[in-house]
């Protein structure tokens, strides 16, 4: 690997957490040379996890949501190329052809396009509204505005996205009903355990959550939407939000060269090929954990940050990464907050060590053949910190119970 030169021009693709963030570590690291930022949307990069929160529940203006000011953009001295999508990339000749059909030509491509929120399609309505960027949240807070109180909103995914726009939607006074098409709540992330514990939340807080909902179709009226399901129930609400997970779209690096497998195929220091990087939700990477190696592709915040961080450094000074990287998520919903270290199974055992579900404040560890793989708490943020240290070497679940670090 040649180490980054004055002489030399870094390009990346997508404008979102993990592209602005690979831009500021590169300066940061001491990059001087050029830099392109491409992104489809037209705005400067901005945080998408405040969408959800403080901006649907209508705390936040979306202004507030900019990772970049206009300063911040001007500082980095990158040459950016907003609401254009790249089209092509040619891996050799680190070309990437944009919509208008420009090409941009430098040495380094660093591939940073996120994932999309997955399209729920319906015979009579076609796509219904759903909540992953800035002109999602502006569109749906319009319709939510017409609103009166009390209005029901049906939102379809009762996941980490739908769980926290019912909570917001709440929040705004309005009627919000979680319609979920699995026995309970991010039984495919969590397991069935944990499951139990979450899925008692949103009564708590006052939210209707209806489970093992298969939705047929939504018909739409004068005065709003029916929603028709596979039991021949049917639900009216004023306003549909599909909140149905994420979907990739590497379609446009399809005969590129590079190995495109439910995401850029990337190794631990996050290159796809020689020059070409891949980043954040985009990325299949080698995660090296206490456990071994993994390929897997992880959509969380912190992941983004931590891999932009990693590539401007592997790129700037040539030195990988040495310690394990400990995954971190976290989900505000129903009035507490969710937080997650690691990467564990859904089908990994289960060890409630701190708290109960009762108390609606607990700590679980996550252990796969008697070794831990995850912590999860819930409202428990500093038992959860203080047990990271059970993911940076390998521990037993034995020994965590002897340790108790989140007693400390
Ligand atoms: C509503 C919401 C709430 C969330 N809340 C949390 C949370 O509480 N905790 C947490 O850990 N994570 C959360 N996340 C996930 C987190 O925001 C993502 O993991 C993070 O944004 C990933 O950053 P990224 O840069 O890889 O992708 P993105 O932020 O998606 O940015 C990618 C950008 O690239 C652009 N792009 C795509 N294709 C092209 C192309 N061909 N040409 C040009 N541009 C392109 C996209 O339009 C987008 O602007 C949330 C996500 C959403 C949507």
């Amino acid at each position: 690997m040649r180490r980054l030169a004055p002489s030399d021009h870094v390009i990346v693709v997508g404008a979102g957490l993990a592209g602005w963030r690979v831009v500021e570590s590169l300066r940061r690291e001491g990059f001087t040379g050029a830099l392109t930022l491409i992104g489809d949307e037209p705005h400067a990069p901005y945080d998408r996890p405040p969408l959800s929160k403080q901006v649907l529940s209508g705390k936040w203006d979306v202004e507030k949501t900019t990772l970049a000011s206009s300063a911040q953009l001007a500082e980095s001295a990158a040459t950016l190329r907003l609401g254009l999508r790249a089209t092509r990339l040619d891996v050799e000749g680190t070309t990437v052809e944009l919509a208008d059909g420009s090409l941009v030509t430098g040495t380094h491509v660093v591939l940073a396009t996120g994932s999309r929120a997955r399209a729920f399609h319906v015979d009579s309505v076609g796509e219904l509204a759903s909540l992953r960027t800035r002109d999602d949240v502006v569109r749906f807070g319009g319709v939510l505005d017409g609103l009166i109180p009390g209005s029901v909103v049906a939102v379809i995914g009762g996941g980490f996205v739908g769980a926290e726009a019912a909570t917001s939607l709440h929040t705004r006074g309005l009627r919000p009903i979680v319609l979920e098409a699995a026995a309970r709540p991010l039984l495919g992330v969590v397991g069935g355990e944990v499951a139990t514990w979450l899925e008692r939340l949103p009564a708590i807080a006052g939210v209707e959550l209806r489970t093992n909902q298969r939705l047929l179709d939504v018909v739409r009226d004068d005065v709003g939407y029916e929603l028709l399901f596979n039991d021949g129930t049917q639900l009216r609400a004023s306003a549909v939000l599909a909140a149905v997970g994420s979907a990739l779209d590497t379609s446009w690096l399809e005969g590129t060269g590079l190995v495109i497998d439910d995401g850029v195929v990337v190794d631990e220091n996050l290159q796809a090929a020689a020059n070409v990087a891949a980043i954040g939700d985009v990325a299949r990477f080698l995660w090296r954990s206490s456990l071994g190696e993994e390929s897997v592709r992880i959509e969380h915040w912190q992941v983004a940050i931590d891999h932009a961080a990693h590539v401007a450094k592997y790129w700037v000074s040539g030195e990988g990464r040495a310690e394990i990287m400990v995954p971190y998520f976290w989900s505000d919903q129903y009035g507490k907050k969710i937080q997650m270290l690691g990467h564990p199974h859904p089908s990994d055992e289960v060890a409630l060590v701190s708290g109960t579900p009762e108390e609606g404040k607990w700590l679980a560890l996550f252990c796969r053949d008697g070794v831990v793989t995850g912590i999860i708490a819930l409202s428990h943020p500093r038992a959860l910190m203080l047990s990271k240290e059970l993911l940076t070497t390998r521990t037993t679940l034995d020994d965590a119970l002897g340790l108790e670090p989140w007693i400390a």
